[in-house]
């Protein structure tokens, strides 16, 4: 019983009970909460992953239960759930293209014809690069044959591009999955009608020898597949340089003998794209270009501060936080590389996190901050070195940037049979002012203990906190307390006399959340979602 529990009757429920007439169901965790919609479960999958499970739920099972949510937002309105894949896919919303690539797989293999029609006529807009096209021939097997639709479907995805744009996405992405172009034409044997199409679709497949001369072609994609070949014989490295330079050739087309030469990365990040360039700072700085006060370091900052170019770039702040805790720990994941992070880039790169969001303008409400720091939180996001609720942390971080006057605690329990990990409430150290890293490497020596999502609420109320806006950061895994959150935030309402809001934002593709789906004061939104600092300040602001 926790010590707060004073509230009587049906509105102090033990979270291992349902409350009594509400449509809550058992999570995971052994408590009830409420299921999201079937939308609101496709977002969550689309933008986190079923990749690796979570604590409770096993990769596979994980990857079920969210391919039957596709499944039933399609049953429901199939242009609806076509129009959302293409839309994550065109604004990148996800960090990762992977989930909704196997959603749209799905819908093509659809027992229903005009599901497949609408799904297979997306396949050239969702599969925005060669790696998009590479994961979606991986995963289509496993739900249809290859019918005439599907063979139009990949073969418009290499019709639908103007000669130089194929000839780019042909050598700078050229197998993955186990896939590549020349299996995929050889499936899909699509028919040019443009002869310089035709051109680069029979390099592809290898039946085009490149005559050295196309160098000097006026015909872009002549040059470019000329460059490519050449690279891949030439001896000196001015000899690859002025083919970089040239031509600008990309790394994917550089042979490997080159990837240690500083020049070359030099050449290279001269027009590099910003989603590759934050990938390769730890390789660049191994390898001396990326030094302390040099031109490059000065290069590298000014485009990570740069709006323009990251905006340009659709770069997602999940994977800006991925570059950004990998460059801090001056080692790659994999691999045995090692580097001595340039303090600049760090800085520069905290500062792409922020802006790498669109731009959120405060509501000057009293936000109160919840992160759910439970063991359970130690799961790692689509199968990174971030986990939940260092993820949470720097989620909660926007918006302690963003707002004037908000208040930050962790929570586990205070009930729970986890003893001296159950701390109940924590004060993780976020201000403005504190860097992410600081943060989110602070994170696992709080993430500890079980779970009672109403602690947040009951903290508020015992500390006669003025809260607007409650945001809680979980996996919504909630069980051991009384009452439920609901009926928490319930109590604070009316003891306060404050409306205060809920905004869940959750960071496992579970279907549970702690909101109730009855109560307009409440809404759910998905943690790592580019769009939901600005989707959480307009319901704060309503
Ligand atoms: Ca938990």
């Amino acid at each position: 019983m926790s010590e707060y529990g004073k509230v009587a009757g049906t509105r102090s429920t033990p979270q291992t009970e349902p409350i009594p007439g509400s449509s809550q169901v058992a999570n995971s965790a052994g408590g009830f909460t409420w299921a999201v919609s079937k939308w609101d479960r496709l977002m969550r999958f689309l933008v986190l992953g079923a990749e690796g499970g979570t604590y409770y739920i096993g990769q596979r099972q994980l990857i079920k239960e969210n391919a039957q949510a596709v499944m039933d937002c399609a049953a429901e309105d199939a242009e609806r759930t076509v129009n959302i894949l293409i839309d994550v896919a065109e604004t990148g919303r996800a960090p990762k293209a992977i989930p909704t690539i196997f959603a749209l797989a799905m819908l093509c293999g659809h027992k229903d014809m005009r599901t497949r029609q609408l799904a297979l006529a997306a396949v050239p807009r969702v599969c925005r690069i060669g790696t998009h096209l590479f994961n979606f021939l991986a995963d289509i097997e496993k739900f249809r044959g290859w019918g005439r639709s599907l063979r139009r479907a990949v073969g418009s995805w290499y019709l639908t591009k103007d000669p130089r744009a194929l000839a780019y996405q042909i050598t700078k992405y050229q197998q993955r999955d186990g896939e590549t172009h020349r299996d995929a034409l050889r499936r899909s044997h699509p028919a040019a009608k443009d002869d310089s199409v035709n051109e680069v679709l029979r390099y592809a497949v290898g039946k085009l020898d490149v005559p050295g001369e196309w160098l000097g072609s006026d015909f872009p994609h002549r040059t470019l597949l000329a460059a490519v070949e050449s690279a891949k014989r030439v001896e000196t490295e001015p000899e690859i340089l002025h083919l970089i330079e040239r031509h600008n050739l990309v790394r994917e087309c550089i042979p490997t003998k080159w990837l240690n030469s500083k020049k070359v990365w030099g050449a290279l990040l001269e027009r590099m794209p910003m989603t590759a360039m934050i990938r390769n700072l730890g390789k660049m700085t191994s390898i001396g270009l990326l030094s302390p006060m040099s031109d490059t370091a000065k290069k590298v900052v000014s485009v990570l501060e740069s709006q323009e170019a990251l905006h340009k770039s659709h770069i997602h702040p999940f994977n800006v936080l991925l570059a950004l805790t990998t460059y801090n720990m001056g080692h790659g994941v994999r691999g045995k590389l090692t580097w001595s992070p340039v303090p600049q880039v760090s800085d520069a790169l905290d500062g792409a996190f922020m802006a790498s969001f669109p731009n959120v303008v405060p509501t000057n409400k009293n936000w109160y901050l919840g992160i759910d720091i439970s063991g359970s939180m130690h799961s790692a996001i689509a199968n990174t070195h971030i986990s939940q609720s260092m993820a949470a942390a720097a989620m909660a971080m926007v918006a302690a940037r963003t707002e004037p006057w908000f208040c930050a605690y962790g929570f586990s329990s205070r009930s729970g049979g986890w003893g001296a990990r159950d701390v109940g409430m924590v004060d993780m150290g976020i201000t403005k002012q504190k860097q992410l890293s600081t943060i989110m490497s602070g994170t696992p020596r709080w993430t500890g203990g079980s779970t009672d999502c109403s602690l947040p609420f009951q903290h508020a109320l015992e500390n006669n906190l003025p809260v607007d806006v409650f945001a809680v950061y979980t996996d919504n895994e909630t069980y051991a307390g009384t009452p439920h959150p609901a009926q928490a935030l319930q109590e604070y309402r009316e003891k306060t006399g404050r409306p205060a809001k809920l905004i869940v934002v959750g960071m496992a593709a579970n279907e549970f959340s702690i909101a109730d789906p009855n109560d307009a004061g409440m809404l759910d939104v998905v943690g790592f979602d580019a769009s939901a600092p600005t989707v959480m300040a307009d319901f704060a602001r309503d």
